[in-house]
């Protein structure tokens, strides 16, 4: 009698739906994408890039900025704005991304890396990429496109002023395609911190 009322609740179990709402292998909800918003970019790893940042702002994460890290043409490590999400400023798409490339590689030297980013990094992000030794950035959205949407990356690049310095260190790249997410973003419902 008991083993039947346990072979019930199993079988129960393993018909439960698994819930419709988290991204995963089973379920209703569609991952965005580049492709989707019918943005196309020159660059794979942009593209990636920007189909991080258009999964944050369909969540709600937080800016239209996504990331990833790639070493020798593999991707080793990504991430998206998590601002909202986590309530930490800190939580920016460059970071993310150069936090699970440290952790994926177990290592803190992403030297042999590079870094393809949809918006030029903040001040904070450019001199995480440089304590990271990450190779190159390569950006698509310029920091004046950044403060047009709505971002204070250009008032807080004006205190340092230094980035022209840096010479080819960092490259802009797609930036159209980067445009387009801008618009995707603004097109949806969002918070301007
Ligand atoms: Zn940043």
């Amino acid at each position: 009698m008991v083993s039947s009322v346990v072979c019930i609740l199993l079988a129960a179990l393993l018909l439960t739906p698994l819930p419709l709402n988290t991204f995963g292998a089973n379920e209703a909800v569609t991952v965005p994408s580049a492709e989707m918003y019918g943005i196309s970019t020159e660059d794979p790893f942009m593209r990636l890039a920007i189909d991080e940042a258009l999964e944050g702002i369909t969540l709600g994460h937080g800016g239209p900025f996504g990331s990833v890290i790639v070493k020798n043409g593999q991707v080793v490590g990504s991430g998206h704005n998590m601002v909202l999400k986590n309530n930490d400023p800190t939580c920016h798409g460059e970071v993310a991304a150069i936090r699970d490339a440290c952790q994926k590689l177990g290592t803190y030297d992403l030297t042999g890396c590079e870094i393809y980013t949809t918006g030029e990094p903040c001040p904070m992000c450019l001199f995480a990429c440089m304590w990271a030794n990450l190779d190159k950035v390569y950006y698509g959205c310029t920091i004046e496109d950044n403060a047009i949407i709505g971002f204070r990356d250009e008032a807080f690049d004006s205190l340092f002023a230094g980035r022209e310095q840096l010479g080819d260190y960092l490259v802009c790249i797609d930036r159209d395609a980067c445009l387009e997410l801008f618009s995707a973003y603004l097109e949806l419902e969002h918070t301007i911190y």
